[in-house]
């Protein structure tokens, strides 16, 4: 195997076309024809994840979240983004980055998070050219904040926030990461409830305003699930391969 192998893998599972036009998706650092053994799979690549991978003896590293994603003009030690893309090559790790393209590929980030959640009767919310980054689908009729409470545990989130829109939970909009671009899709949907993440002040107001019960149930949590997924297709379609998961969580804590 090598990153090329594994590149192809990836963009068959999350095909390159599904990104969106902004996005910087696949091998973005490294070899293409390294040799793969070992690959660890996370949300990011932190400079913690690169220390993770070197001491782990990983020649790959798979992300969400792409490593480089504003142009750079320099590749030097001078801040800490570039620092870590450089520790990566000097250790011959290679970065394969999934953004866009797995948020919105049917079995993707969303449907995952779907799953978790307990979503039937699921429907994607058409996006032009691109399957749609949100779905919808019902639930068993339930409070918000029983609902909240499984949001909570399913997702393994220490807290979380959301607005009260006077309804009862029964069909439910998700989004994984950052999903408040789609609002007005939403709201069109008929949903009652909406679970996203990076949710402002002023952006909870107006929807609860609007009659919507929306949760926040945080970055890392609507998006890391992915990350077990990935690891487990990976491992199958590679036996000869080790797939490792990052032990690297979420960088917000509640106190
Ligand atoms: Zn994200």
């Amino acid at each position: 195997m090598t990153v090329q192998t594994v590149l192809d893998f990836l963009f068959q599972l999350a095909p390159k076309d599904y990104a969106m036009s902004w996005d910087n998706v696949g091998h973005l650092l490294g070899r293409r024809e390294a040799p793969v053994t070992r690959v660890l799979v996370a949300l990011d690549t932190t400079p913690d994840v690169a220390k993770e991978a070197t001491a782990l003896g990983c020649q790959l590293i798979v992300t969400h979240h792409p490593v480089i994603f504003n142009p750079i003009r320099h590749l030097t030690d001078a801040d800490p983004m570039t620092r870590t893309a450089l520790h990566l090559l000097e250790q011959g790790i290679a970065v394969i980055s999934m953004h866009t393209n797995l948020d919105c590929v049917p079995g993707g980030v969303t449907d995952e998070l779907a799953r978790l959640l307990d979503l039937e009767r699921v429907e994607i919310l058409p996006n032009g050219a691109q399957p749609g980054v949100i779905r919808v689908g019902e639930v068993a009729p339930t409070t918000l904040p029983e609902f909240a409470a499984l949001v909570k545990a399913r997702l393994g989130c220490e807290g979380l926030r959301c607005t009260d829109g006077g309804k009862p939970v029964r069909r439910v909009a998700m989004c994984g990461g950052a999903g408040m671009d789609f609002i007005e899709q939403v709201m069109r949907s008929g949903c009652d409830t909406f679970v996203t993440a990076d949710v402002r002040y002023h952006e909870f107001q107006e929807v609860q305003i609007r009659g919507l019960n929306l949760i926040d149930a945080g970055h890392f949590q609507t998006e890391n699930p992915i990350c077990t997924l990935l690891r487990g297709k990976l491992a199958a379609a590679f036996p000869e391969m080790e797939v490792l998961l990052s032990k690297h969580g979420d960088c917000i804590r509640f106190f």
